[in-house]
């Protein structure tokens, strides 16, 4: 039986995930590379492939001129996985949604210039092809990102979590950043990552996005009561990640 066809694409991101997906050294990573066969990958090699068991897609989308290539992945692929804050929910990007001037600040006298155009929104790749699953995360998860793309290696429907933080947190055993006088976003952010960062000692800041619809409006009383932020930070607080879906941002 031949092995499923795996290919890698980027987009508007920093390419961070895709160096995550480099820096596996593990024994479970070397063992996937024995049942897959990555055929198109533009960081290693030059071939390309007529057609993709699985299309693993980094980065936003914010050029016009990107759309062809993103529809071409889709048309020649049969499941495609959105991975990172970028692909799967415009992540960072998405904040130039909400600067009027971020070509003039950004690029300054060069802002016209062919090559450096974009579009006024960074919207995640979901936005234009369709999307079968998200790896969440700035960066993913690599051990998530290694079990998706396994469960689906062997005809398994994976599981994309949805439920907050906090619960992995409780797992872990580590105390909450509340009790620290810290504050943290765990209550609505979308977990799957095991909650490295209040383990660290730092809070959480919703990097893998909301849970599906997470109580804002009662996480903002928290960050004010219990996390002592004046009421403008905590209003803004968790725009970094989820500047896509936000109006005010
Ligand atoms: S999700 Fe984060 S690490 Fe990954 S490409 Fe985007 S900015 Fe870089
Ligand atoms: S530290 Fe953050 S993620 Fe952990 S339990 Fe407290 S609020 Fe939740
Ligand atoms: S704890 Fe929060 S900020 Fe840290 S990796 Fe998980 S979702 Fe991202």
């Amino acid at each position: 039986m031949s092995k499923p066809k795996v290919g890698f694409f980027d987009f508007a991101s920093c390419e961070g995930c895709q160096i995550e997906l480099t820096n596996y050294g593990d024994a479970a990573f070397v063992e996937l590379l024995n049942h897959i066969d990555i055929v198109e990958f533009r960081e290693a090699m030059t071939e390309t492939a007529e057609h993709l068991t699985i299309a693993c897609i980094e980065g936003s989308f914010t050029r016009e001129a990107d759309r062809g290539r993103l529809e071409n992945i889709r048309e020649r692929s049969d499941i495609v996985i959105a991975y990172g804050a970028c692909a799967s929910t415009a992540g960072v990007n998405a904040l130039k949604n909400h600067q009027k001037d971020f070509r003039k600040d950004v690029y300054g006298e060069d802002r016209n210039m062919p090559h450096l155009y974009s579009n006024d929104r960074a919207v995640p790749i979901s936005e234009v092809i369709k999307v079968d699953y998200n790896v969440y995360g700035c960066p993913m998860d690599k051990y998530e990102f290694l079990d998706i793309v396994s469960h689906l290696v062997h005809g398994k429907e994976p599981v994309i979590p949805n439920h907050p933080v906090c619960i992995e947190c409780k797992h872990n055993e580590t105390i909450c950043r509340y009790f620290e006088g810290d504050h943290c976003l765990g209550p609505v952010a979308r977990a799957g990552c095991r909650a490295p960062c209040p383990a660290d000692g730092i809070p959480c800041e919703a990097c893998r996005g909301f849970v599906d619809n997470p109580n804002e409006e009662a996480m903002e009383k928290v960050l004010i009561k219990k996390g002592k932020l004046p009421e403008a930070r905590a209003k803004h607080k968790s725009r970094i990640f989820t500047a896509f879906c936000r109006s005010d941002a």
